[in-house]
């Protein structure tokens, strides 16, 4: 029972900004734990921020990019990749706002006698219409923008392919551009897992098309990479079976090509030779990286090259007691090989885990607890039709077979963000887009 003093204690926020893999996992392990504890409820609320209302399940756009025309309209394929927040939390004391973070500052930073400077108690977050709220534990989990590095051209000619929007926008794009032209060139730039699964599910859109407009379209495609080799950070043969695949599929694939410059129907590159050489396109798709939220840039803490911020084995950020960070917009050092983690969901969903129960162990002072990678961070990159290749506990597979275990993955993590009638419904929905594409 709550008695008078308990409800005159002013209660703390324990906020999660950004609603992604990490976010969500986050805030749901952090749900849970109030759910259970009524002493933990009376001393904090749980609040997570988002602009948006809705997760974005990152690896069903590429089917909405692609879907077949029965499928086009965007509030049926927005119920395929967009997992409403309120049904993610239903049943958890979790307060969602929506709203875009503008900045995060510590409420006070006091100085010992000494110098050494004490991490705040409090931190503020400033929001676009919601004025400021105060939390005395911070989750970062805003993820990643689209990074050009500074191409010239880039944001003027390319489409870009990171969130729901772009992913409607190349659809129209893509199929605009092939009602104009049979022969149309698409150009992609980005070699990594983005940039190998929007072309392989592009070459699976074409034929889609061909049927259905009983047109003879048959466009080029061309996958241009910097690097010596797609899909970096899996052993080698996985990026060789998916390069053979692509090439099976008439997709032109160039290695150690660099983008330098993109002008209207052009690309400047610098080939392997050195020289420029310029190639034309009808569309120029860029997927060729990532930088952290620029939300991230004007909050003082730690940084590496790239400017994310560093994190502890913790997930605390280095030097603050109270903020952790988590996802795309942290570098986390792996203590085996002192390489940064890679920026996949799967790593990001981890890490909302170990940083809610750090949260927690902080409130009753006990040891935090490191996050230990995976040795082998799991790959599932399905490249046009039922076809997919994967790198998962170190095996690497590829076919149908695995195509049906990229379902199983999205079912399982479907469950774990839903109610299970929920979970089912969504993946009945999204396994239904899929199968008409492929
Ligand atoms: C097309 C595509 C396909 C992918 N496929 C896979 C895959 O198959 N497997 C895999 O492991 N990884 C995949 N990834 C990578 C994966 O999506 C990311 O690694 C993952 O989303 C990172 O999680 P996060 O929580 O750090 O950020 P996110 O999931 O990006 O979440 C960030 C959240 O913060 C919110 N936000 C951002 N800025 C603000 C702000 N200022 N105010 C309020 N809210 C804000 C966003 O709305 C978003 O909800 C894919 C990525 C893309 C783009």
């Amino acid at each position: 029972m709550e008695t008078m003093s308990d409800a005159l204690l002013p209660k703390k926020n324990i906020a999660v900004l950004g609603a992604g893999f990490g976010g969500v996992a986050a805030a749901r392990a952090l749900g849970r734990a109030l759910r259970r504890s009524a002493e933990l409820r009376k001393l904090y609320d749980l609040i997570v921020i988002d602009r948006s209302a809705e997760h974005i399940y990152t690896p069903g756009l590429y089917e909405v990019a692609t879907a077949a025309r029965e499928d086009a309209d965007p509030l049926t394929l927005k119920h395929t990749a967009a997992i409403p927040l309120e049904e993610s939390f239903s049943g958890l004391p979790i307060r969602i706002i929506q709203d875009e973070v503008l900045g995060v500052e510590p409420s006070l930073r006091a100085e010992t006698p000494a110098g050494i400077l004490v991490p705040p108690s409090e931190y503020l977050i400033r929001l676009r219409d919601g004025g400021t709220i105060r939390a005395e534990y911070l989750v970062l989990a805003l993820g990643a923008v689209v990074n050009d590095f500074g191409i010239p051209g880039v944001p003027k000619h390319g489409l870009v392919f990171k969130n729901f929007g772009d992913a409607l926008r190349v659809r129209s794009a893509i199929t605009e551009t092939f009602q104009r032209t049979a022969q149309a060139h698409i150009v992609i730039a980005g070699g990594g897992a983005t940039g190998v699964e929007l072309t392989g599910e592009l070459v699976s859109l074409t034929r889609h098309l061909r049927r259905a407009w009983k047109r003879d379209i048959r466009p080029r495609f061309t996958l241009v990479e910097a690097g010596e080799r797609l899909l970096p950070g899996p052993p080698l043969i996985v990026a060789e079976i998916a390069k053979k695949r692509l090439e099976r599929l008439g997709v032109t694939v160039r290695l150690h090509t660099r983008i330098i410059e993109v002008a209207e129907g052009t690309a400047t590159v610098q080939a392997p030779e050195g020289a420029n050489t310029r190639i034309a396109f009808d569309r120029f798709i860029w997927s060729g990286g990532i930088k952290p939220s620029p939300v991230l840039a004007g909050i003082v803490v730690p940084k590496d090259q790239r400017g994310r911020c560093t994190v502890d084995l913790d997930l605390t950020i280095h030097g603050e007691n109270n903020l952790f960070a988590i996802g795309d917009l942290t570098c986390f050092a792996d203590p085996a090989t002192n390489q940064p983690l890679p920026s996949v969901a799967t790593i990001a969903m981890a890490e909302g885990s170990i940083a809610a129960i750090n949260v927690l162990a902080r409130i009753n002072r006990q040891p935090l607890r490191h996050y230990h990678p995976p040795k082998h961070t799991p790959m599932i990159v399905p490249v046009c039709g039922k076809w997919a290749i994967a790198y998962v506990a170190g095996f690497t597979a590829a076919g149908f077979s695995v195509f049906l275990l990229r379902l199983a993955a999205d079912l399982r993590y479907f469950l774990k963000v839903l109610p299970p009638l929920k979970a089912l419904r969504f993946f009945l929905r999204s396994a239904a887009v899929y199968f008409r594409n492929d």
